[in-house]
């Protein structure tokens, strides 16, 4: 076997809420590269960070991209830097470039830094010691935060891993309506599901794959495989140019932003979970259409929501009863309040207890505090308090998962089509 010494690239943090993408950016450096002969090893990564980042854009995502360590490097470099120079959003405040470049093994400690940037926070200062300590060339562009994400994309390690097909407009489109076919879609995803996934949150009439920002992505199509996105590609019609295309490796919807916690008390604000408790009360709503309720065990309790956004879903959390022992999936937010991404059921509360029925089969009322129950019907009384046990039917059901719709999960999360994959 041939083993080649690879220089590892990271870019972050070059687009603004009014345009750009560092995926973007990434497949016009591909497009150099391969003008120049430098040849990608692997496919661009495109890997997704803490999803409470501060300073994100939206979906806190860095690419890292790997090329053989050979007479081209620095070409390759000058591309890189001048591509970054040239497409970054320098006006915004909030995009602070970040490139490095790595030459070498990925090491245990850069993995542990890559964890680190998706489950806690990491400074600009933090990352720039950890970079020059593993011998990362480091560039900074303005406050050059983006070097936080670059270190952490080329060094997480995907031991789990989906791939997105990204089409490219044209820029005299960008921000203006995006011409796709919608009944293609629905034709693709009926095609290519379970293979390709997220395309259409059919609840709500919504096409994923379509961004809504002005950003250069036409649309966006994510897979298991290589072979199933190119069949979607194929299916879904659009009538604008797609300037360019680019297939990404990445770490949406592993859940590796997921920590096991061992009791509801270990977690912290800002954190990504799943933790199993009892439901204390029965969900409430409040103002604006968000959802309550409180989970507990012996080490403490928590408030879980189920947004307005996760519409649908909230119908089913509004199924829970008091009892129910469940494992909730999500992170904890600005409110201390578990924000539920999906949860499995682990054992429902079947069990309700009732006043007892009279020999004459009606139910029986209560005959005052402490004073047993009284028979309308017939006037026969019982002086025992006691409600009688009378096991229920559920709408929910033991050991299944139930997950927020399509249109409000993260990049992360692992939707229930792959839970069964790794
Ligand atoms: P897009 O998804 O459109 O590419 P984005 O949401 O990824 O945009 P960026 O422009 O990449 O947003 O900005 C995210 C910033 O947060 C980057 O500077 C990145 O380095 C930084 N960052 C990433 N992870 C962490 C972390 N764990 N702690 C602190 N900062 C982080």
């Amino acid at each position: 076997m041939i083993i080649i010494n690879i220089l590892h690239i990271g870019i972050d943090d070059t687009d603004s809420p009014d345009g750009m993408c560092t995926t973007y950016l990434a497949s016009q450096i591909i497009n150099k590269f391969e003008d120049n002969g430098i040849k990608l090893v692997d496919y661009p990564r495109l890997i997704r960070l803490n999803p409470f980042a501060r300073f994100k854009t939206r979906g806190n995502g860095g690419v890292g991209l790997k090329i053989p360590n050979d007479d081209n490097v620095e070409l390759a470099k000058k591309i890189v830097l001048e591509e970054v120079e040239k497409l970054s959003m320098f006006d915004c405040d909030n995009t602070n470039p970040g490139v490095i470049f790595y030459d070498g093994e990925i090491t245990k400690e850069m993995e542990d830094y890559a964890f680190r940037a998706i489950y806690e926070f990491i400074t600009i200062d933090e990352a720039e010691e950890f970079g020059k300590s593993v011998g990362c060339e480091i560039h900074k562009f303005k406050k050059g935060r983006g070097i936080i994400g670059s270190i952490a994309s080329i060094s997480l390690p995907l031991s789990d891993f989906t791939f997105e097909l990204l089409a490219y407009r044209a820029a005299e489109n960008y921000g203006t309506k995006r011409q796709i076919d919608y009944e293609s879609v629905y034709r693709m995803d009926k095609e290519t599901f379970p293979d390709t996934f997220e395309n259409i949150d059919y609840s709500e009439d919504y096409i994923a794959i379509e961004p809504k920002t002005p950003c250069p992505v036409l649309y966006g199509i994510r897979s298991n495989t290589v072979e199933s996105l190119k069949k979607a590609k194929d299916i879904v019609q659009v009538s604008e140019p797609i300037v360019d295309w680019c297939i990404f490796k990445t770490n949406q919807h592993t859940d590796m932003h997921i920590q096991n916690a061992s009791d509801i008390s270990s977690m912290k604000q800002f954190g990504c979970y799943c933790v199993t408790g009892k439901v204390k009360n029965k969900p409430t709503v409040i103002d604006g259409g968000h959802m309550f309720f409180y989970i507990f065990d012996e080490s403490g309790e928590i408030e879980c929501g189920a947004y307005e956004p996760t519409k649908n879903f909230r119908k089913v959390v509004s199924h829970l009863c008091p009892g129910d022992i469940i494992k909730i999936y999500g992170g904890i937010g600005e409110h201390n309040t578990f924000n539920i991404e999906k949860f499995q059921v682990i054992k429902l509360n079947d069990i309700e207890y009732k006043n007892p029925i009279c020999e004459c089969g009606k139910r029986m009322t209560s005959a005052g505090k402490n004073k047993g129950f009284k028979c309308k019907k017939c006037g026969n009384k019982i002086s025992s308090n006691k409600k009688v046990p009378i096991k229920v039917t559920r709408f929910l059901k033991n050991a299944q998962f139930y997950e927020t719709p399509v249109s409000a999960r993260r990049h992360l999360s692992k939707p229930l089509c792959r839970m069964s994959l790794h």
